[in-house]
């Protein structure tokens, strides 16, 4: 009886041997047969994008991301790029603009205030009408002031809302509308040669700690790309037309955040 079993065993054994050359012969013949253990990956090739900044090409893994645009880096992300675009501002194109005149370059930031309707952020968040007016879909139903105004084509080139967003409509190397007929140091139209920035405000309420601090940080980056900018009101320059920024606007706190040479603010530093 053992005998038996050991010749089965050994027939056994002796198939295996066959079947094991036999394969071995096989995937001699197809070396590229592949391997069932180890399944090969199936990777997808690596979706490129290009850094809205330095134009440089990256995989999209590693690029941030900011509004579906992508940067290379924070630094990037922050900064003005050359197109006159800031990586970290929203960006609402407003169509309320055109090219300023040949070899022109900003000199001159000017400082507003605005809300829609006039107060309403006091009771809840209302900066989305500003932004409605400035590419000119503001409901003129939906409010009586929106229906004065609604028919007025303006924009500026930064507002900062209650809550220190920071929203872009016009590169600034582009002339957006926020000045009107005005005269800066007997210069006149100061579209041409400004950049404007909205604070969210009434004229009757301090501005947010929050908006001096993206104001403060904006102007540091228009400051390294325009060296020679100076900082005035809207109604230091239409003082018949216009009262904004206000009285609540601090220009001391303004001076000292953002480090501005006295020489800079031909206005001076008194509230007005
Ligand atoms: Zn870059
Ligand atoms: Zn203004």
């Amino acid at each position: 009886m053992f005998k038996w079993l050991l010749l089965f065993a050994g027939a056994g054994l002796f198939y295996l041997w066959i079947k094991g050359k036999k394969q071995a012969a096989l995937d001699a013949e197809n070396p590229f047969k592949p391997n069932k253990n180890k399944p090969e990956k199936v990777s997808s090739p690596e979706v490129m994008v290009q850094c809205q900044c330095c134009k440089v090409h990256l995989p999209q893994s590693e690029a941030v991301i900011f509004e579906n645009r992508f940067y290379c880096s924070k630094e990037h992300l922050q900064s003005l790029g050359s197109k006159g675009w800031v990586g970290d501002a929203h960006w609402r194109i407003s169509p309320n603009q055109d090219a300023r005149p040949e070899n022109t370059q900003p000199d001159l930031v000017v400082i507003h205030h605005i809300s829609l309707p006039p107060a309403e952020f006091r009771n809840k968040p209302s900066s989305h009408h500003i932004v409605d007016f400035f590419q000119n879909k503001l409901d003129s139903n939906s409010h009586p002031y929106f229906a004065e105004i609604a028919g007025q084509k303006v924009s500026s080139h930064f507002l900062i809302t209650r809550t220190g967003e920071l929203i872009q409509f016009v590169s600034t190397q582009d002339r957006a509308w926020h000045a009107g007929a005005s005269s800066f140091l007997g210069r006149e139209k100061c579209n041409d040669f400004s950049i404007g920035i909205e604070l969210e405000g009434d004229g009757d309420t301090p501005f947010e700690a929050s908006q001096y601090l993206v104001l403060a940080n904006l102007i540091q980056k228009l400051a390294s790309m325009y060296p020679l900018l100076q900082f005035a009101g809207h109604s230091d320059i239409a003082p018949d037309r216009k009262t904004d920024p206000g009285i609540f606007f601090d220009w001391k706190k303004f001076q000292k955040e953002t480090a501005i040479s006295g020489e800079k603010l031909p206005f001076g530093l008194s509230p007005r």
